[in-house]
């Protein structure tokens, strides 16, 4: 009895799996949800790990990146979301990829990228963002190790404008009072 417990949920793990995976790369769906200025681009590399060990340890994994007739890079992040727009965090995880995929690959990777946005109305929407270079990637990872080592404080944002973009808003102590 347990047995075939275990079996019916190891089919049903490989088939949830399988689906995804067919959704993801069936080109149809991919080409649907590509962003439009990317129409003429080649898709390179899907759900792929970079690593590197300088200017910082970063292990980033991306969704999708295009090759332009050019010969540079572009990402793009798909989510799936309540509110139809990017974050800051999009922004950071997109320029963290970046920086992975230049140095592994020594490829140019485009300075902005698209994330495309699955709402509640089931239609997906692609914003482009500009990412931040690699210096602030850089600063930022250094400024994130200091917090955790207790070597620096945390600071709120400098504006609050800033946080209306921020996917912590709801957890921010800034507005939990
Ligand atoms: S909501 Fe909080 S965590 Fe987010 S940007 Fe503002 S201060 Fe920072």
């Amino acid at each position: 009895m347990i047995w075939s417990a275990a079996y019916v949920l190891a089919g049903l793990v490989l088939t949830l799996w399988l689906v995804r995976v067919w959704i993801h790369r069936r080109p149809s769906g991919e080409r649907a949800s590509r962003p439009r200025e990317l129409a003429n681009a080649e898709l390179v590399y899907m759900e792929k790990l970079f690593r590197i060990r300088e200017p910082i340890r970063l292990v980033a994994k991306v969704d999708r990146v295009y090759r332009l007739p050019g010969g540079s890079l572009v990402l793009v992040e798909l989510k799936t979301r309540g509110q139809d727009r990017p974050y800051l965090t999009d922004i950071i995880q997109l320029s963290a990829q970046r920086l992975a995929i230049e140095v592994q690959t020594g490829v140019v990777v485009e300075p902005y990228a698209f994330v495309s946005a699955l709402g509640r109305n089931r239609k997906m929407r692609s914003h482009q963002v500009r990412l931040l270079d690699a210096a602030a990637v850089v600063d930022l990872h250094r400024r994130r190790e200091a917090i955790l080592a207790m070597r620096a404080s945390p600071v709120y944002a400098r504006t609050e404008s800033v946080c209306r973009g921020c996917a912590l808003r709801l957890r921010c102590d800034r507005f939990i009072r």
